[in-house]
Protein backbone atom coordinates (compact mmCIF):
# COMPACT_ATOMS: atom_id res chain seq x y z
CA UNK A 1 0.00 0.00 0.00
CA UNK A 2 2.82 1.81 0.88
CA UNK A 3 4.33 1.40 -2.77
CA UNK A 4 1.35 2.49 -4.64
CA UNK A 5 0.80 5.76 -2.43
CA UNK A 6 4.22 7.03 -3.38
CA UNK A 7 3.55 6.19 -6.63
CA UNK A 8 1.30 8.05 -6.92
CA UNK A 9 2.16 11.10 -4.92
CA UNK A 10 5.23 10.48 -7.32
CA UNK A 11 3.14 10.85 -10.55
CA UNK A 12 1.54 13.97 -8.99
CA UNK A 13 5.01 16.22 -7.91
CA UNK A 14 6.88 14.68 -11.04
CA UNK A 15 7.09 17.60 -14.05
CA UNK A 16 4.82 16.65 -17.26
CA UNK A 17 5.45 17.53 -20.49
CA UNK A 18 3.79 18.82 -23.95
CA UNK A 19 4.50 18.78 -27.01
CA UNK A 20 5.01 22.46 -26.90
CA UNK A 21 7.63 22.27 -24.74
CA UNK A 22 10.12 20.25 -27.00
CA UNK A 23 12.52 21.46 -29.32
CA UNK A 24 13.69 18.61 -31.92
CA UNK A 25 17.53 18.50 -32.41
CA UNK A 26 19.79 15.66 -33.77
CA UNK A 27 18.07 12.63 -34.85
CA UNK A 28 19.77 9.71 -32.69
CA UNK A 29 18.02 6.59 -34.41
CA UNK A 30 15.22 5.40 -36.46
CA UNK A 31 13.88 2.16 -36.00
CA UNK A 32 10.45 0.57 -37.92
CA UNK A 33 8.72 1.71 -34.59
CA UNK A 34 9.78 5.04 -34.09
CA UNK A 35 12.11 8.08 -34.21
CA UNK A 36 14.28 9.07 -31.53
CA UNK A 37 15.87 12.55 -31.39
CA UNK A 38 17.98 14.84 -29.10
CA UNK A 39 15.86 17.11 -27.52
CA UNK A 40 15.57 20.05 -25.10
CA UNK A 41 13.05 22.49 -23.67
CA UNK A 42 11.94 25.92 -25.30
CA UNK A 43 11.60 27.29 -21.92
CA UNK A 44 14.05 26.67 -19.19
CA UNK A 45 12.68 25.87 -15.73
CA UNK A 46 14.89 25.27 -12.80
CA UNK A 47 12.13 22.14 -12.29
CA UNK A 48 13.24 20.24 -15.90
CA UNK A 49 15.74 18.90 -17.38
CA UNK A 50 17.17 20.18 -20.88
CA UNK A 51 18.91 17.64 -22.48
CA UNK A 52 16.71 15.03 -23.53
CA UNK A 53 15.73 12.59 -25.06
CA UNK A 54 12.70 11.91 -27.28
CA UNK A 55 11.04 8.52 -29.06
CA UNK A 56 7.93 9.47 -30.88
CA UNK A 57 6.76 5.90 -30.83
CA UNK A 58 3.83 4.26 -32.95
CA UNK A 59 1.60 2.16 -30.65
CA UNK A 60 3.90 0.04 -29.72
CA UNK A 61 5.09 3.22 -27.64
CA UNK A 62 2.63 2.32 -24.96
CA UNK A 63 3.49 -0.81 -23.71
CA UNK A 64 7.36 1.04 -23.70
CA UNK A 65 5.86 3.63 -21.97
CA UNK A 66 5.05 1.44 -19.10
CA UNK A 67 7.89 -0.57 -18.94
CA UNK A 68 9.87 2.54 -17.92
CA UNK A 69 6.86 3.74 -15.41
CA UNK A 70 7.84 0.03 -13.36
CA UNK A 71 11.88 0.09 -14.39
CA UNK A 72 11.65 3.98 -12.88
CA UNK A 73 9.44 2.52 -9.73
CA UNK A 74 11.37 -0.88 -8.91
CA UNK A 75 14.78 -0.55 -10.71
CA UNK A 76 15.73 2.90 -11.47
CA UNK A 77 19.43 2.21 -11.58
CA UNK A 78 19.06 -0.35 -14.54
CA UNK A 79 17.74 1.88 -17.20
CA UNK A 80 18.08 5.56 -18.48
CA UNK A 81 16.62 7.60 -16.30
CA UNK A 82 12.68 8.00 -17.59
CA UNK A 83 10.85 10.89 -17.03
CA UNK A 84 7.36 10.71 -18.43
CA UNK A 85 5.75 9.74 -21.74
CA UNK A 86 2.20 10.91 -23.46
CA UNK A 87 0.06 10.08 -26.28
CA UNK A 88 0.47 12.98 -28.98
CA UNK A 89 -3.22 13.10 -31.14
CA UNK A 90 -2.19 16.28 -32.83
CA UNK A 91 0.64 14.76 -34.90
CA UNK A 92 -0.07 15.06 -39.14
CA UNK A 93 0.96 10.76 -38.76
CA UNK A 94 -1.92 10.33 -36.18
CA UNK A 95 -1.67 9.69 -32.66
CA UNK A 96 2.08 8.63 -31.41
CA UNK A 97 3.52 7.87 -28.31
CA UNK A 98 6.12 10.10 -27.20
CA UNK A 99 8.71 9.00 -24.32
CA UNK A 100 11.44 11.35 -23.03
CA UNK A 101 14.49 10.19 -21.48
CA UNK A 102 17.18 12.10 -19.73
CA UNK A 103 20.25 12.69 -22.34
CA UNK A 104 22.53 10.06 -20.55
CA UNK A 105 25.86 10.24 -22.89
CA UNK A 106 26.76 10.29 -26.33
CA UNK A 107 28.03 6.89 -26.71
CA UNK A 108 26.37 3.35 -26.63
CA UNK A 109 28.40 0.31 -26.02
CA UNK A 110 28.24 -0.07 -29.71
CA UNK A 111 29.90 2.81 -30.47
CA UNK A 112 32.84 2.32 -28.13
CA UNK A 113 33.13 -0.97 -29.20
CA UNK A 114 33.65 -0.26 -32.97
CA UNK A 115 36.75 1.93 -31.97
CA UNK A 116 39.99 0.22 -32.43
CA UNK A 117 41.13 1.66 -29.17
CA UNK A 118 38.19 -0.39 -27.24
CA UNK A 119 38.58 -1.38 -24.18
CA UNK A 120 41.01 1.33 -23.13
CA UNK A 121 38.62 3.91 -24.45
CA UNK A 122 36.13 3.11 -21.78
CA UNK A 123 38.93 2.44 -19.22
CA UNK A 124 39.17 6.12 -17.72
CA UNK A 125 35.64 6.44 -18.01
CA UNK A 126 35.00 3.67 -15.22
CA UNK A 127 37.82 2.94 -13.82
CA UNK A 128 41.12 4.69 -13.60
CA UNK A 129 43.07 2.51 -10.91
CA UNK A 130 43.75 0.14 -13.41
CA UNK A 131 46.30 2.71 -15.60
CA UNK A 132 49.01 1.22 -13.47
CA UNK A 133 49.03 -1.73 -15.14
CA UNK A 134 50.92 -2.45 -18.58
CA UNK A 135 48.51 -2.36 -21.37
CA UNK A 136 48.22 -6.19 -22.33
CA UNK A 137 45.12 -9.00 -21.35
CA UNK A 138 45.35 -8.49 -17.48
CA UNK A 139 44.37 -4.83 -18.08
CA UNK A 140 42.01 -5.62 -20.79
CA UNK A 141 40.24 -8.66 -18.67
CA UNK A 142 39.36 -5.89 -15.84
CA UNK A 143 38.06 -3.52 -17.74
CA UNK A 144 35.88 -5.60 -19.98
CA UNK A 145 34.99 -7.40 -16.15
CA UNK A 146 33.92 -4.00 -15.11
CA UNK A 147 31.21 -3.68 -18.39
CA UNK A 148 29.96 -7.47 -18.07
CA UNK A 149 29.79 -6.61 -14.27
CA UNK A 150 27.73 -3.53 -14.90
CA UNK A 151 25.42 -4.81 -17.60
CA UNK A 152 24.95 -7.98 -15.24
CA UNK A 153 23.86 -5.75 -12.21
CA UNK A 154 21.80 -3.65 -14.56
CA UNK A 155 19.73 -7.17 -16.16
CA UNK A 156 19.58 -8.66 -12.60
CA UNK A 157 17.47 -5.29 -11.70
CA UNK A 158 15.15 -5.59 -14.72
CA UNK A 159 14.77 -9.24 -13.91
CA UNK A 160 13.92 -9.31 -10.14
CA UNK A 161 11.27 -7.03 -11.24
CA UNK A 162 10.25 -9.81 -13.89
CA UNK A 163 10.74 -7.68 -16.72
CA UNK A 164 12.46 -9.06 -19.44
CA UNK A 165 14.33 -7.17 -22.53
CA UNK A 166 14.80 -9.51 -25.18
CA UNK A 167 16.85 -6.66 -27.38
CA UNK A 168 19.92 -6.57 -25.15
CA UNK A 169 22.71 -5.74 -27.45
CA UNK A 170 25.79 -3.33 -27.55
CA UNK A 171 23.40 -0.62 -29.41
CA UNK A 172 20.66 -0.68 -26.53
CA UNK A 173 23.59 -0.32 -23.50
CA UNK A 174 24.18 3.54 -23.01
CA UNK A 175 26.67 4.88 -21.25
CA UNK A 176 26.10 7.08 -18.47
CA UNK A 177 27.89 9.66 -17.81
CA UNK A 178 27.09 11.04 -14.35
CA UNK A 179 26.69 7.98 -12.99
CA UNK A 180 30.42 6.45 -14.99
CA UNK A 181 28.11 2.88 -15.42
CA UNK A 182 26.44 1.35 -18.03
CA UNK A 183 22.68 1.43 -18.39
CA UNK A 184 20.17 -0.45 -20.63
CA UNK A 185 17.86 1.35 -22.94
CA UNK A 186 15.25 0.26 -25.20
CA UNK A 187 12.60 -1.55 -23.57
CA UNK A 188 10.25 -1.84 -26.77
CA UNK A 189 10.71 -5.14 -26.95
CA UNK A 190 10.16 -5.82 -23.42
CA UNK A 191 7.91 -8.39 -21.44
CA UNK A 192 7.06 -8.34 -18.09
CA UNK A 193 5.66 -11.47 -17.18
CA UNK A 194 5.15 -11.48 -13.55
CA UNK A 195 2.02 -9.13 -13.61
CA UNK A 196 1.24 -10.40 -17.00
CA UNK A 197 2.54 -8.24 -19.88
CA UNK A 198 3.63 -10.61 -22.69
CA UNK A 199 3.69 -8.83 -25.91
CA UNK A 200 3.69 -11.17 -28.32
CA UNK A 201 2.97 -9.26 -31.56
CA UNK A 202 6.46 -8.10 -31.22
CA UNK A 203 8.37 -11.00 -31.23
CA UNK A 204 9.20 -10.64 -34.80
CA UNK A 205 10.98 -8.06 -33.54
CA UNK A 206 13.55 -9.48 -31.49
CA UNK A 207 17.17 -8.94 -33.29
CA UNK A 208 18.61 -12.46 -34.72
CA UNK A 209 22.11 -11.27 -34.29
CA UNK A 210 21.72 -11.38 -30.31
CA UNK A 211 18.54 -13.79 -30.06
CA UNK A 212 18.99 -17.07 -27.99
CA UNK A 213 18.03 -20.16 -29.99
CA UNK A 214 14.88 -20.53 -27.98
CA UNK A 215 13.89 -17.21 -29.93
CA UNK A 216 10.03 -16.96 -29.13
CA UNK A 217 9.90 -16.81 -25.21
CA UNK A 218 7.08 -18.92 -24.08
CA UNK A 219 4.57 -17.88 -26.98
CA UNK A 220 3.95 -21.41 -27.31
CA UNK A 221 3.57 -22.51 -23.88
CA UNK A 222 2.17 -19.53 -22.42
CA UNK A 223 -1.62 -19.01 -23.41
CA UNK A 224 -2.34 -15.68 -24.96
CA UNK A 225 -1.72 -13.02 -21.93
CA UNK A 226 -3.86 -10.08 -21.05
CA UNK A 227 -2.92 -7.35 -23.14
CA UNK A 228 -3.18 -4.48 -19.87
CA UNK A 229 -1.42 -4.48 -17.28
CA UNK A 230 -3.85 -6.96 -15.04
CA UNK A 231 -1.98 -9.36 -12.23
CA UNK A 232 -1.99 -12.78 -12.62
CA UNK A 233 -1.16 -15.49 -10.22
CA UNK A 234 0.07 -17.38 -13.18
CA UNK A 235 2.75 -15.72 -14.00
CA UNK A 236 5.04 -16.18 -11.07
CA UNK A 237 4.81 -19.92 -11.64
CA UNK A 238 5.44 -19.74 -15.11
CA UNK A 239 8.50 -17.47 -14.70
CA UNK A 240 10.04 -20.14 -12.85
CA UNK A 241 9.03 -22.75 -15.19
CA UNK A 242 10.54 -21.37 -18.13
CA UNK A 243 13.40 -19.24 -16.75
CA UNK A 244 12.55 -16.85 -20.01
CA UNK A 245 15.23 -14.01 -18.40
CA UNK A 246 17.80 -16.83 -19.58
CA UNK A 247 17.29 -15.31 -23.07
CA UNK A 248 18.94 -12.11 -22.25
CA UNK A 249 21.77 -14.22 -20.47
CA UNK A 250 22.52 -15.13 -23.82
CA UNK A 251 22.55 -12.04 -25.71
CA UNK A 252 24.81 -10.75 -22.76
CA UNK A 253 27.08 -13.40 -23.25
CA UNK A 254 27.42 -13.00 -27.14
CA UNK A 255 28.66 -9.50 -25.97
CA UNK A 256 31.14 -10.50 -23.65
CA UNK A 257 32.66 -12.78 -26.54
CA UNK A 258 32.46 -9.79 -29.05
CA UNK A 259 34.07 -7.78 -25.77
CA UNK A 260 37.10 -10.54 -26.13
CA UNK A 261 37.33 -11.25 -29.63
CA UNK A 262 37.78 -7.68 -31.30
CA UNK A 263 37.25 -10.02 -34.99
CA UNK A 264 33.44 -10.49 -33.62
CA UNK A 265 32.49 -7.14 -32.73
CA UNK A 266 31.07 -6.79 -36.88
CA UNK A 267 27.71 -7.21 -37.65
CA UNK A 268 28.65 -10.06 -40.53
CA UNK A 269 31.41 -11.77 -37.97
CA UNK A 270 28.64 -11.85 -35.29
CA UNK A 271 26.15 -13.60 -38.27
CA UNK A 272 28.95 -16.16 -39.33
CA UNK A 273 30.14 -16.97 -35.47
CA UNK A 274 26.48 -17.75 -34.59
CA UNK A 275 26.14 -19.96 -38.34
CA UNK A 276 29.23 -21.65 -36.62
CA UNK A 277 28.06 -22.02 -33.16
CA UNK A 278 24.68 -23.53 -34.48
CA UNK A 279 26.95 -26.32 -36.38
CA UNK A 280 28.20 -27.07 -33.03
CA UNK A 281 25.35 -27.55 -31.55
CA UNK A 282 25.54 -24.54 -29.92
CA UNK A 283 28.28 -26.09 -27.76
CA UNK A 284 31.14 -23.63 -27.26
CA UNK A 285 33.74 -25.59 -26.15
CA UNK A 286 33.27 -27.02 -29.49
CA UNK A 287 33.36 -24.07 -31.19
CA UNK A 288 36.42 -23.37 -29.53
CA UNK A 289 37.83 -26.90 -30.91
CA UNK A 290 36.75 -26.23 -34.21
CA UNK A 291 38.94 -22.67 -34.18
CA UNK A 292 41.79 -22.96 -32.20
CA UNK A 293 43.79 -25.17 -34.27
CA UNK A 294 44.23 -22.30 -37.39
CA UNK A 295 43.56 -19.55 -35.14
CA UNK A 296 44.23 -16.25 -36.16
CA UNK A 297 46.78 -13.97 -33.30
CA UNK A 298 43.58 -12.32 -32.87
CA UNK A 299 41.67 -15.05 -31.58
CA UNK A 300 44.12 -16.57 -29.73
CA UNK A 301 44.59 -13.36 -27.58
CA UNK A 302 40.61 -13.45 -27.06
CA UNK A 303 41.42 -17.06 -25.57
CA UNK A 304 43.77 -15.94 -23.75
CA UNK A 305 42.42 -13.07 -22.16
CA UNK A 306 39.43 -15.47 -21.19
CA UNK A 307 41.55 -18.22 -19.94
CA UNK A 308 43.57 -15.39 -17.82
CA UNK A 309 43.13 -16.95 -13.75
CA UNK A 310 42.32 -20.62 -14.47
CA UNK A 311 39.99 -20.06 -17.54
CA UNK A 312 37.59 -18.27 -15.01
CA UNK A 313 36.31 -16.29 -17.52
CA UNK A 314 35.99 -18.30 -20.35
CA UNK A 315 33.81 -20.39 -17.57
CA UNK A 316 31.06 -18.07 -16.84
CA UNK A 317 31.32 -17.16 -20.99
CA UNK A 318 30.24 -20.80 -21.37
CA UNK A 319 27.58 -20.82 -18.05
CA UNK A 320 25.90 -18.02 -20.32
CA UNK A 321 26.04 -18.78 -23.80
CA UNK A 322 23.96 -22.49 -24.08
CA UNK A 323 21.59 -23.86 -26.01
CA UNK A 324 18.99 -24.70 -23.11
CA UNK A 325 18.05 -21.75 -21.52
CA UNK A 326 17.50 -23.69 -18.01
CA UNK A 327 21.29 -24.25 -18.13
CA UNK A 328 22.44 -20.48 -18.12
CA UNK A 329 22.76 -19.11 -15.38
CA UNK A 330 20.95 -15.97 -13.70
CA UNK A 331 21.85 -12.85 -13.75
CA UNK A 332 22.11 -12.87 -10.25
CA UNK A 333 24.36 -15.87 -9.88
CA UNK A 334 26.55 -14.31 -12.90
CA UNK A 335 27.20 -11.91 -10.40
CA UNK A 336 28.59 -14.08 -7.63
CA UNK A 337 30.73 -15.98 -10.28
CA UNK A 338 34.10 -16.50 -9.56
CA UNK A 339 35.49 -14.41 -12.26
CA UNK A 340 33.92 -11.42 -10.26
CA UNK A 341 35.88 -12.23 -7.15
CA UNK A 342 38.88 -12.26 -8.10
CA UNK A 343 39.24 -8.84 -8.91
CA UNK A 344 39.38 -7.88 -5.49
CA UNK A 345 42.32 -10.52 -4.86
CA UNK A 346 44.31 -9.00 -7.52
CA UNK A 347 43.83 -5.85 -6.63
CA UNK A 348 45.22 -6.26 -3.70
CA UNK A 349 48.15 -8.12 -4.53
CA UNK A 350 48.70 -5.55 -6.82
CA UNK A 351 48.74 -2.64 -4.35
CA UNK A 352 51.45 -4.69 -2.40
P1 LIG B 1 15.31 2.27 -31.27
O1 LIG B 1 13.95 1.71 -31.07
O2 LIG B 1 15.42 3.19 -32.44
O3 LIG B 1 16.40 1.24 -31.24
P2 LIG B 1 16.49 3.30 -28.79
O4 LIG B 1 15.68 3.50 -27.55
O5 LIG B 1 17.43 2.15 -28.80
O6 LIG B 1 15.48 3.24 -30.01
O7 LIG B 1 17.30 4.63 -29.08
C1 LIG B 1 18.00 4.82 -30.30
C2 LIG B 1 19.35 5.44 -30.03
O8 LIG B 1 19.19 6.70 -29.37
C3 LIG B 1 20.24 4.63 -29.09
O9 LIG B 1 20.97 3.65 -29.77
C4 LIG B 1 21.12 5.69 -28.48
O10 LIG B 1 22.18 6.00 -29.36
C5 LIG B 1 20.21 6.88 -28.40
N1 LIG B 1 19.58 7.00 -27.06
C6 LIG B 1 18.44 6.41 -26.65
N2 LIG B 1 18.16 6.72 -25.37
C7 LIG B 1 19.16 7.53 -24.94
C8 LIG B 1 19.44 8.21 -23.71
N3 LIG B 1 18.64 8.12 -22.64
N4 LIG B 1 20.55 8.97 -23.64
C9 LIG B 1 21.38 9.09 -24.72
N5 LIG B 1 21.16 8.48 -25.90
C10 LIG B 1 20.06 7.71 -26.03
MG1 LIG C 1 17.57 0.31 -29.81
Amino acid sequence: FDMFVFAFVERLIRPTYKKDDIVLGKKLGEGSFGVVYRVSLAKKTSSKRDDLVLKKATEYGAVEIWMNERVRRACASSCAEFLYGFLESSSKKGAEYWLLWRFEGGATLCDLMQSREFPYNVETMILEEVQDLPKGQERENRIIRTIMRQILFALDGLHSTGIVHRDIKPQNIIFSEESRTFKIIDLGAATDLRVGINYIPKEFLLDPRYAAPEQYIMSTQTPSAPSAPVATALSPVLWQLNLPDRFDIYSAGLIFLQMAFPGLRTDNSLIQFNRQLKRCDYDLAAWRRSIEPRATPDQRRGFELLDLDDGIGWELLTSMVRYKARQRISAKAALAHPYFDREGLLALSFMQ
